[in-house]
């Protein structure tokens, strides 16, 4: 007899499950097949359903349909704008960005955050004033702790110092629906597997009159107005659009609630909620327990049965200490947090074996630490 295990998995900032809509989506895409460039009929029926998803993302985000830019994800997307927007002198980032951005960047000038992880707007206006950036780079929510940045007010002080600004939304976006005009930025990143769409695509968006032109990464074909060449995914965008029209749609208070109910069990048996205090994604939860390394408490919840992350899992499977927790001036307890992130097919079940798993999980390992 085969005893299944129940294994649940709360990893959604890694990648959020695909969402049914979506899939219908790409796989009716798939059945049109062509390629959106052809002149003939075949092109033309996939090039209206391209169009048809750029003009939705545009709708949804606040750019005009010719300023949305297919790219392959959101790392793509997000060095298309470091390469077409902040070439021309230094370029100022968050300390705690993701490597999508502080990697593009030959020598990023980082910008502190607060022991709660956000921005120091201080430190930010002095970089300004220093460094005469062209271009700033601020993720609208960290990847880690969920924790928001105040990109409006970032937004007024690149424009007092004439710098332009590269909103990486990546994680916030299916999360919140921020806007390019919402959130005073000249391009915004965004990634569909991180909203329940297919891997594989993503998008910068552009500010018309402050983003233009933009010189492309690859220039191959001259597609998407010369500024992304190669033949586009269009069975994938339209996955994309779907997915992000149907996250629209989700309640993200529920959401909200099965997340602090999963956070103040771990407070019970002992965490420390890192951002704490900042606004958050209502998905995403980060919790050091003392004493516990990061990579050990993974091992312990796999085998109860429970997958998420520690922050910065690099390619070889290894957790390393996280460079957002410690620039959050948390110490230790950098390399002692692990990610719980609500993918958007979450309940109450889930959460309830989540609690069990932490619960179980901080008993066995703080004892034995202390
Ligand atoms: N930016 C942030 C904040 C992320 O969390 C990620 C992925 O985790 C990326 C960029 C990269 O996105 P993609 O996986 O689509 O390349």
């Amino acid at each position: 007899m085969t005893v299944t295990r129940k294994f649940v998995t709360l990893d959604a900032n890694a990648t959020e499950p695909l969402r049914p809509e979506a899939r219908e989506a790409v796989l009716a895409a798939w059945a049109i097949g062509g390629n959106p460039s052809s002149v003939h009929g075949g092109g033309r029926r996939a090039r209206a359903v391209l169009e048809t998803a750029r003009t939705e993302l545009a709708t949804l985000f606040g750019a005009t349909p010719d300023n949305v830019v297919f790219t392959s994800g959101g790392t793509e997307a997000c060095a298309l704008a470091i390469h077409g927007l902040g070439r021309a002198g230094p370029v100022l980032a968050g300390a705690t960005e993701h490597d999508a951005v502080l990697r593009a960047v030959p020598q990023p000038l980082t910008v502190p955050v607060d022991g709660r992880g956000v921005i120091d707007l201080a430190a930010l206006d002095a970089a300004l004033a220093a460094h005469r950036p062209t271009l700033v780079c601020m993720m609208l929510a960290n990847n880690e702790t969920g924790v928001l940045h105040p990109i409006a007010e970032v937004a007024a002080l690149c424009r007092a110092h004439d710098a332009r600004l590269h909103v990486d939304a990546v994680q916030a976006a299916g999360r919140l629906f921020p806007t390019l005009d919402t959130l005073g930025a000249d391009s915004m990143a965004l990634s569909a597997h991180k909203f329940g769409g297919p891997k594989g695509i993503g998008a910068l968006l552009l500010r018309g009159d402050r983003a233009r032109p933009l010189p492309p990464l690859v220039a191959g074909g001259g597609q998407e107005q010369g500024r992304r060449g190669g033949t586009q995914a269009f069975e994938l965008a339209s996955g994309m659009a779907t997915a992000a029209r149907a996250a629209r749609a989700a309640d993200q208070t529920a959401i909200a609630r099965l997340r602090d109910r999963f956070e103040d069990a771990a407070r019970d048996a002992g965490a420390v909620v890192c951002g704490a205090g900042a606004d958050r994604l209502p998905n995403t939860c980060c919790v050091a327990l003392p004493g516990v390394a990061s990579q050990t408490q993974l091992i312990a919840l796999d085998i109860a049965g429970l997958g998420v992350s520690a922050g910065s899992a690099c390619s070889s499977g290894k957790v390393a200490r996280s460079h957002v927790l410690a620039a959050m001036g948390l110490g230790a307890l950098a390399g002692e947090a692990i990610r719980v992130s609500l993918p958007w097919s979450v309940d109450d079940a889930m959460v309830e074996h989540a609690i069990g798993a932490y619960r179980t999980m901080a008993q066995r390992l703080a004892r034995r630490a202390a």
